[in-house]
Parts: structure tokens; C-alpha cells; sequence
């Protein structure tokens, strides 16, 4: 099959007229500022869009996307690599009223001045905000067991906290 690359930008109200439908890839050397907040690197982000119009009338751009990210464990300290996946559905809204207006179910976006949307850009942004706060191994994977987090902010840290039975456990077997 071959792999298309999935538009910069494309005009959302024409797209969803068309019932246009994308299955590809965004490569990872644009998404730079996804690449930044990564150990490493990311793979590039296998993206599959569908655009159309529901029963209200509203225009909608949904889909999925799912990249792999190298990221550095902050309790042991070595790399590892997760994937991340992300379910969007975007509608796009001209006015400060529309936004209102819109279901739930649906993220408003933005247009540009001739009406087109950042598509990469907008797969980018959900795929940051999908990141983990704290990167780490699941615990049977991490160098460090259950051992806590000592970097980042106190309350994350608390979530971390080892199930005293765990510590128990260790002790037994030391
Ligand atoms: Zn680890």
C-alpha cells in the first residue's frame, strides 16, 4: 500500500463536502515540537481522517493518530519507548458563538483567512497534550521496581507513591 502524506492544511468545509477521507502518515521530522519534548525521537504518525457533515449540519475532521515516542524513565533513568495514540474530532468554528453552540463532542479549530485548517499542526497538538506529565516504565519494566518519583511536582509524586505492601515485599526479600 502505498503511504500518502497526510496535507499541511486543507479547507474543512469543502473537504467535508467532498467526504474526503485520508489514510496516512505525517512524517516526524516536521512535528519538531513534539520531537523537542521527547527523549529522542518519535516515528512518524500514522494518521487516518475522515471529514463530513452530521445530521445538525455540523462539519466534523475525525480520526485517529498514533505515533511511537522514545522518552526518558524519570525513575531509572534509561530510555524507553511508548505509543501514544489520540482520538480527535474537530469541527471547525468562525465566531466566538459558534464555539458556544458546539456539542460536547466535538474540539473547536480554527480557520486561517482563507479558511483552511492546520491539519498536521492540530495532530501535532493532540499528540502533546496526550504525552504522559511524568514519563516511566510501567513498573514491572523500570530498573527501579515501584521506587518513587523524586523529580516533578509533588502532587504527581503522590500518585506514584508505592502500594506499602510493595515496600513490605522488599524487605522480605532483602
Ligand atoms: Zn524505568
Amino acid at each position: 500500500m502505498q503511504t500518502v502524506k497526510i496535507p499541511v492544511s486543507i479547507d474543512p468545509i469543502r473537504a467535508a463536502a467532498n467526504r474526503l477521507s485520508y489514510q496516512g502518515i505525517v512524517p516526524s521530522k516536521v512535528l519538531k515540537r513534539l520531537r523537542e519534548l521527547t527523549a529522542g525521537d518519535c516515528s512518524d504518525v500514522t494518521v487516518s481522517l475522515e471529514c463530513g457533515v452530521d445530521l445538525q449540519g455540523i462539519v466534523y475532521l475525525k480520526g485517529t493518530a498514533v505515533t511511537e515516542l522514545t522518552l526518558l524513565c524519570q525513575r531509572c533513568m534509561t530510555l524507553y519507548t511508548t505509543e501514544v495514540t489520540v482520538d480527535f474530532c474537530f469541527s471547525p468554528c468562525r465566531t466566538e458563538a459558534k464555539i458556544d453552540e458546539l456539542p460536547d463532542a466535538y474540539d473547536p479549530i480554527e480557520c486561517d483567512e482563507i479558511g483552511e485548517v492546520r491539519l498536521q499542526q492540530l495532530v501535532e497538538d493532540e499528540l502533546i497534550l496526550a504525552m504522559p506529565l511524568i514519563p516511566a516504565h510501567q513498573n514491572d519494566d523500570c530498573n527501579q521496581g515501584s521506587q518513587d518519583i523524586v523529580v516533578g511536582e509533588i502532587e504527581a509524586a503522590q500518585e506514584e507513591r508505592p502500594n506499602p505492601f510493595a515496600v513490605l515485599e522488599k524487605l522480605k526479600s532483602k
